[in-house]
């Protein structure tokens, strides 16, 4: 790839951008997901990548998400979405400002049951307690920041389950973190 700063004509079709522009992924990787607009927005799976194109209308369309920033971060199929959002809720955990309490505490609530889901600790409740610290906190804070903590959480836990499913089974089967159950 060839990271870099980008201006093109809106509407342009989002894998053009991805091959043509930013030279493709690596040699032999496969897409796996895309954060449009910074962090902040709703991830999107490579199925969604390819019908969207580069304006607003579009990637919500397709994907529910947002151009946002416009601040493309690309993961291929070696990326471990448990692992990447937790690096993600970091950032917005440390963050907050810490003015009004849904953001305050449920960016660290859910920064801390994603450190437990990477570390193999995790239950299925607390991925439940993941989901629902997201949808009370998006929407109910004074400024943006807490919906943006929030979307990743709900877009990740809902796009790429599987991945977060493997880590509560693989927790409760006792295997060390990263090890998924043979199916
Ligand atoms: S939502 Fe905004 S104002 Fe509220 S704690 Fe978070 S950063 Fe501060």
């Amino acid at each position: 790839m060839k990271p870099g700063v980008y201006e093109i004509p809106l509407g342009t079709p989002m894998m053009d951008l991805l091959n043509k522009w930013c030279g493709g992924l690596r040699p032999g990787r496969k897409l796996k997901a895309i954060i449009p607009g910074g962090s902040s927005v709703p991830v999107m799976t490579p199925a969604e990548v390819e019908q969207a194109n580069m304006d607003y209308e579009s990637i919500n369309k397709v994907a529910g998400s947002y151009l946002g920033s416009g601040g493309f971060i690309v993961m291929d199929d070696t990326t471990d979405m448990v692992d990447a959002l937790t690096n993600l809720l970091r950032f917005y955990a440390h963050e907050s400002c810490g003015q009004c309490t849904p953001c305050r505490e449920g960016s660290a609530w859910m920064y801390n049951i994603l450190c437990r889901l990477r570390d193999g600790l995790a239950t299925e409740d607390d991925l439940v307690a993941l989901r629902d610290l997201a949808d009370n906190i998006h929407s109910r804070t004074i400024c943006f920041f807490g919906a943006s903590a929030a979307m990743p959480v709900q877009s990740f836990v809902t796009k790429f389950r599987d991945e977060f499913v493997a880590r509560v089974e693989s927790a409760r089967a006792g295997l060390p973190a990263g090890l998924a159950v043979a199916k």
